[in-house]
């Protein structure tokens, strides 16, 4: 079952200088290309379509001041079952939750600032494809 999903590394990756550690995580998965690759500061527009469902939640506005903080690494993966399996190697949504072996587990402490952004479904990522790279949709 080959898809594609679409990958934020977000801020604090970029600060923190964990892009590549991230990236390598996911291109060592056998199979798996990335397909897309673009560091870009995103706008407030972008921005509230990727999080437009999470608009009136308390964490949805000091969310998008974090998401446009700084540039994110935006990257579309593409193989075997990868929309499950870059959510796996990411670990749930709170990294002190997040086993040790997961990207939020081993290098996350605080919700907001949970390093990986990825698609949670095949309807999700080919929205969000669409908002990150329009050409590629
Ligand atoms: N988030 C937050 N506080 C919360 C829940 C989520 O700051 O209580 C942030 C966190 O950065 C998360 C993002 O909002 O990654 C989107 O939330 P979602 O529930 O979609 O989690 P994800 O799919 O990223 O694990």
């Amino acid at each position: 079952m080959t898809q594609r999903t679409l990958v934020l590394l977000k801020p604090d990756a970029v600060r923190r200088g964990l892009t590549g550690e991230i990236i390598s995580r996911i291109e060592r998965k056998a199979g798996w290309q990335i397909t897309a690759l673009e560091l870009r500061t995103l706008d407030q527009d972008t921005l509230e379509q990727h999080y437009g469902e999470h608009k009136g939640k308390p964490f949805y506005e000091p969310l998008v001041e974090f998401m446009a903080s700084g540039p994110v690494v935006a990257l579309i993966v593409e193989g075997e079952r990868v929309i499950e399996g870059v959510r796996q190697l990411a670990g749930p949504t709170d990294p002190i939750a997040a086993a040790p072996g997961s990207i939020r587990g081993d290098f996350g402490v605080i919700v907001r600032e949970n390093l990986i952004h990825a698609s949670d479904s095949e309807e999700s990522a080919e929205r969000e494809v669409k908002i990150f790279f329009p050409g590629r949709a």
